[in-house]
């Protein structure tokens, strides 16, 4: 199936709702599609591209004058597997979430942790998801997709995805040129569970066993309980990283303000969280017009119903401003403002 559209409306294209159009919009359930519809249209490989899966982090500015590429490719399949691992290669439009189901009901770990972050299964491994002590590049074996600088369809091994916090080669030198098709997951058959990270260890344990159903149904109860859902109200989930900083830094901070959490990641750098500097200056639960930074979770910034991408954005600054005054730190969008 294709569709391709002019003047194409991205307003259930994007988690914030923000009401922006494309130039052109196409949207592909077969990578052959991908190839014919470029090879075909000349004018149309001028355009500027974005890709897009379900928008769930992604801010629009203005309107996108250029082609938006939706690649809508399903299907999971069984690449290989052996007495420990299992490899699943993985359409792109898969939902994200429901695969983390999938993976759970045939007892395969390694992404559970991860349940309930919303997007599209291409876009998980170009921010490196992450959540309560599991990231995707820990289970990438390959990206394969359509490299859109000579038409190519080619793959990358985990190593040369480069993966980081938040950051991959999808996300820097390879982004709106490389469509991702699909990805090779390598699970486990045996998990050891993550359980360290916030209350994942004892709200699983209040479900009797910890097995991955239980550790999947914990995330999920504890993102529930902080997290907006974009059904109700607009937002991308965390709008900022967590900057990481010099360890001599960080320790400056930690003499000025007590308890200001400090996590050293490697040798000379520490993470602080960006979610505390934004509420020791009052920014929790602060709103502006139809924006505002939601109650529950400092690092999440909402639409409360008719917000511009522009106005979210310029709140966005404010908050910026405010934190680098007050801290002397940079924050920097997780978020894709386009
Ligand atoms: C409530 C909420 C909670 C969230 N929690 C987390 C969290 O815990 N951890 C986390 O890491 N993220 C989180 N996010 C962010 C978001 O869910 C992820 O970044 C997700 O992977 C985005 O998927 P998407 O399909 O919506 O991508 P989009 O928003 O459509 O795109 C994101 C980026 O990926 C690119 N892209 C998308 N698809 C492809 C493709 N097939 N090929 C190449 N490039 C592509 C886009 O061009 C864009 O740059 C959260 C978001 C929300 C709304």
């Amino acid at each position: 199936m294709i569709r391709f559209s002019e003047n194409h409306s991205l307003k259930q294209h994007n988690t914030f709702g923000i009401e922006a159009r494309a130039k052109y919009f196409f949207e592909f359930t077969d990578v052959e599609d991908l190839s014919v519809f470029l090879n075909s249209n000349e004018s149309i490989k001028e355009e500027k591209i974005l890709v897009i899966g379900e928008g769930s982090n992604i801010l629009f500015l203005n309107d996108f004058d250029g082609l938006v590429i939706h690649p809508n490719l399903p299907g999971i399949q069984v690449v290989k597997e052996d007495r420990q691992n299992i490899w699943l290669e993985v359409g792109a439009g898969e939902v994200w979430d429901e695969f983390v189901q999938y993976a759970v009901d045939y007892q395969l770990g390694g992404i559970e942790n991860l349940s309930l972050i919303p997007g599209s299964v291409g876009a998980a491994p170009v921010q490196n998801i992450g959540a309560y002590g599991q990231e995707v590049g820990n289970v990438v074996e390959k990206v394969k997709g359509f490299d859109l600088s000579n038409n190519m369809l080619i793959e990358f091994s985990a190593e040369q995805c480069d993966f980081g916090y938040r950051s991959s080669i999808f996300k820097s030198k390879l982004k709106n040129s490389f469509i991702i098709t699909s990805v090779v997951f390598r699970l486990e058959k045996f998990p050891e569970f993550v359980l360290n990270y916030g209350q994942v260890e004892e709200k699983a344990k209040e479900k009797g066993e910890v097995n991955l159903h239980s550790v999947r149904d914990a995330v999920i109860e504890i993102r529930q309980s902080k997290l907006p859902d974009v059904k109700d109200l607009g937002n991308a989930g965390s709008f900022f990283k967590n900057p990481e900083v010099d360890i001599e830094i960080a320790e400056k901070l930690k003499n000025q303000f007590e308890n200001i959490p400090v996590y050293p990641t490697k040798p000379g750098k520490a993470k602080l969280a960006a979610g505390w500097l934004i509420e020791k200056p009052g920014w929790k639960g602060v709103r502006e017009g139809d924006v505002g930074v939601h109650e529950k979770q400092a690092l999440v910034l909402v639409n409360y119903g008719y917000s511009s991408g522009q106005e979210i954005f310029d709140f966005s600054e404010k908050i910026k401003q405010s934190v680098f005054e007050k801290f002397g730190v940079e924050l920097e969008s997780e978020v894709n403002c386009i």
